[in-house]
């Protein structure tokens, strides 16, 4: 099946109702036939619904539509996509271990990597996603992950896919890519070799702002490479908080298995029902939409390289741009709807943004609603000097996220905030 009959389509069996949307089964519990059935469930002897905060069946179409469109095995649903991140490195990592992060990545994701998984003792370490040699020098037995965007918020670079995937491979470490600014309609991270896809879905999958919610994905054929690796010794050695379970004895996708039962279960960062809905709503429109929010913002990307008060436009569909041939290599069909340019200066930046009438002012991306966003002062405030210098957010750099608009509208709305 193709993205846009998986999108309509997948994983959406009728119920007895025969509705065409899929329903909200919105429920925080489900009935047991008798005990043994309860039991059962519990003892995973049979696999079905107990509570939702592990599993729900509206969310389990919104699971089983990413899977495939990902050209995943499975995946698991959250409340957020920072919850994705923190899950997949929760999954695998523990005090004493370290984790790999590409040095430009989202402000969550930089917060998280750089403060709160240190005081669960988990160290992180930074890497040039152009420069995968680095790799070479900061891993070691401990090191459990390797995270990188396949288009990083926000300074828009393309990582060199095959370099990371190659060293990945060598030592037998996980990859988690961030796909949630390519979207799968953009990038396919499996079949470029990674391991693991996480999203925020309440940027382009919701597409209008309405819910906040994440996902990650495994890859086909991970049991395989988990199966008696010493790095994740916790798919082959019995969990104490599961009666002795042995993940890798079971014919279930093991990554997002554990996930469920240990993380979901313990930590509870599970989407709601309603919210899960509305993401499988936005899915059906989402190419359709992907090649709007492209082509809009390859033509703003060449209106602004153009203007004479714009010192650097970051967009990998521009040929002067340092990411051009990584984009031609690794994206499809467009290069998405986020952009960033850069003004001499902080102050001529806030005009700007305070000039624009069509673009709001608005710290998320991927809405039908363009919005402009000034990184320094908003999303990567937290950060000091320089980690926003690392990070890739000059102080007069804006990021733009084009919306389905009128392209026209936005460029005479942008000329006349510029000038
Ligand atoms: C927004 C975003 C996140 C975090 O997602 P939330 O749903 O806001 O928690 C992570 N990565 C990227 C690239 C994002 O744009």
């Amino acid at each position: 099946m193709r993205d846009k009959t998986i999108v309509t389509h997948f994983g959406y069996e009728k119920d007895s109702q025969a509705t065409m949307a899929v329903p909200i089964y919105q429920t925080t519990a489900y009935e047991f036939n008798d005990s043994t059935h309860a039991a059962n469930l519990f003892e995973l002897k049979e696999l079905g619904n107990i509570y939702t905060r592990l599993t729900n069946p509206t969310t389990e179409v919104l699971e089983k539509r990413f899977a495939a469109l990902e050209g995943g095995e499975a995946s698991i649903a959250t409340s957020s996509g920072m919850s994705a991140i923190f899950n997949a490195v929760a999954n695998v990592a523990e005090s004493g271990d370290n984790i790999i992060v590409a040095s430009k990545t989202y402000g969550g994701t930089v917060t998280l990597s750089g403060h709160t998984l240190k005081r669960f003792g988990i160290e992180s370490r930074y890497f040039d996603v152009h420069n995968p040699k680095m790799l070479e020098e900061i891993i070691d037995d401990k090191t459990k992950l390797i995270i990188f965007e396949s288009l990083s918020n926000p300074s828009i670079d393309v990582p060199d896919f095959d370099g990371i995937v190659k060293i990945a491979k060598k030592h037998n470490i996980l990859t988690l890519v961030d796909n949630t600014v390519a979207t799968p309609i953009h990038c396919k991270p499996f079949a470029l070799g990674c391991d693991l896809v996480a999203h925020s879905t309440s940027k382009y999958t919701t597409g209008q702002g309405l819910a906040l919610g994440g996902i990650l994905v495994e890859r086909k054929g991970l049991n395989e490479f988990l199966k008696d690796n010493p790095r994740y010794y916790h798919f082959s050695t019995p969990d104490e908080s599961y009666h002795g379970l042995v993940y890798s004895d079971l014919p279930l996708p093991n990554f997002t298995l554990r996930v469920r039962l240990s993380l979901l279960r313990d930590i509870g960062n599970a989407p709601s029902p309603f919210n899960s809905w509305l993401f499988i709503q936005g899915l059906e429109h989402l190419p359709l939409r992907m090649k709007q929010h492209s082509n809009s913002a390859l033509k703003i990307a060449e209106f602004l390289e153009n203007h004479k008060e714009v010192k650097k436009v970051n967009y990998p569909g521009l040929k002067s741009n340092v990411n051009y041939e990584y984009a031609k290599k690794y994206l499809h069909d467009g290069f998405s709807g986020l952009l960033s340019f850069e003004v001499n200066s902080k102050e001529k930046a806030l005009k700007i943004l305070d000039k624009t009438k069509l673009f709001s002012l608005v710290v998320n991306i991927g809405d039908s609603k363009s919005i402009i966003t000034h990184p320094a002062s908003t999303t990567h405030q937290q950060l000091s000097s320089e980690e926003l210098q690392k990070a890739g957010v000059p102080e007069g750099l804006i990021r733009l996220s084009i919306g389905l608009e009128d392209v026209d509208d936005l460029i005479e709305d942008l000329e006349e905030a510029i000038s």
